[in-house]
């Protein structure tokens, strides 16, 4: 068994918080959290309370054997088992679970959370540059397939039109995208219908320059 342990926090992780009442007065449990903390102590894993409350000095005057006490006894009522409190963090500690703790990935500055969302919009434009290359192939067969020279042309005009709308809707869905991923669903969803707007608005060049030559 790993000697290292993990830190809980208390107020708003381990128990409800909503607002200051007192040292010793401590939330509601929160059920996920106390299920994940009562597995880990089954298997023998290392548990600490890690809480500003425990703090020497801190703003409500904590500096209080009762308030360790009393969160021994709250984790005897509702975990069944009396974890060791602490405000210090040590070589030991493998793991922090806590409402206000940012997760940084190691040697880079970044939150896991930038690296998360810079992944998905990676992954969005890929898909989208993936679906732009099938829609140019098929034109580009047409083109290859077309005998007559007229119909060629009209084509080749069709697909750089396409090309310059291509840029411009995978400019505006790119921005959009971005903006609507930071300021909800209902702006990138209006994003989103703009740039079907672009694409008929395409089709639709395409289809008149074809029909113009036929
Ligand atoms: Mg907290």
């Amino acid at each position: 068994m790993s000697k290292g342990w993990i830190g809980v926090d208390l107020d708003g992780t381990l128990a409800k918080y909503d607002g200051w009442h007192g040292p010793t007065e401590i939330g509601e449990p929160i059920p996920a959290m106390v299920e994940r903390v009562t597995k880990w102590t089954a298997e023998g894993k290392n548990v600490r309370i890690f809480t500003a409350r425990a703090a020497p000095q801190g703003p409500h005057g904590e500096n209080d054997p009762t308030v360790v006490l009393a969160i021994q006894s709250w984790c005897s009522k509702h975990l069944g088992i009396i974890l060791p409190v602490t405000c210090t963090k040590d070589h030991g500690m493998i793991e922090l679970w806590d409402d206000r703790a940012v997760s940084v990935e190691p040697n880079t500055g970044r939150s896991k959370e930038e690296i998360s969302r810079a992944n998905t919009i990676a992954a969005y434009d890929r898909g989208h540059e993936a679906g732009i290359a099938v829609g140019m192939e098929k034109i580009r067969k047409e083109i290859n397939n077309t005998t007559n020279t007229a119909r060629r042309e009209a084509f080749e005009a069709g697909m750089a039109a396409g090309l310059r709308k291509r840029v411009d809707s995978s400019s505006a869905h790119g921005k959009g995208y971005k903006l609507g991923y930071a300021n909800g669903w209902e702006k990138k969803r209006s994003v989103l219908a703009r740039v079907e707007e672009l694409h008929d608005e395409l089709e639709r060049i395409i289809e008149d320059l074809n029909d113009e030559t036929t």
